[in-house]
């Protein structure tokens, strides 16, 4: 048995394993021998910030996408105007202006 405490991991489930006293009255917040356990609180830590900035992305890509949906809906509608206008001149609307 190991003198601090640890994690043993079952798939995704992990098992805190008391080593010290503070372990053993308190779980992993109890914890007073300073190795493993802030090991893998660092790395919760380093998770939840990139989750966080993944989620800062998402929310980023999001207005952007509705903000080119908007761009095209307003082309599309420039679009029709464009061969509207065309219509009421008379203007062959395949014919390119070069
Ligand atoms: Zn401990």
């Amino acid at each position: 048995m190991s003198d601090r405490c640890h994690w043993t991991f079952e798939g995704e489930l992990a098992h805190f394993i008391p080593g010290c006293m503070g372990g053993a009255v308190g779980g992993p917040e109890g914890c007073t021998c300073d190795h493993p356990l802030s090991a893998i609180e660092r790395e919760r830590e380093a998770r939840q910030e990139a989750e966080e900035y993944v989620e800062t992305l998402r929310e980023k890509a999001q207005r952007r996408n509705e903000f080119v949906e908007s761009l095209m809906r307003q082309n599309k509608h420039l679009c029709a105007e464009i061969r509207r206008m065309k219509a009421l001149v008379g203007e062959d609307p395949r014919r390119r202006i070069t």
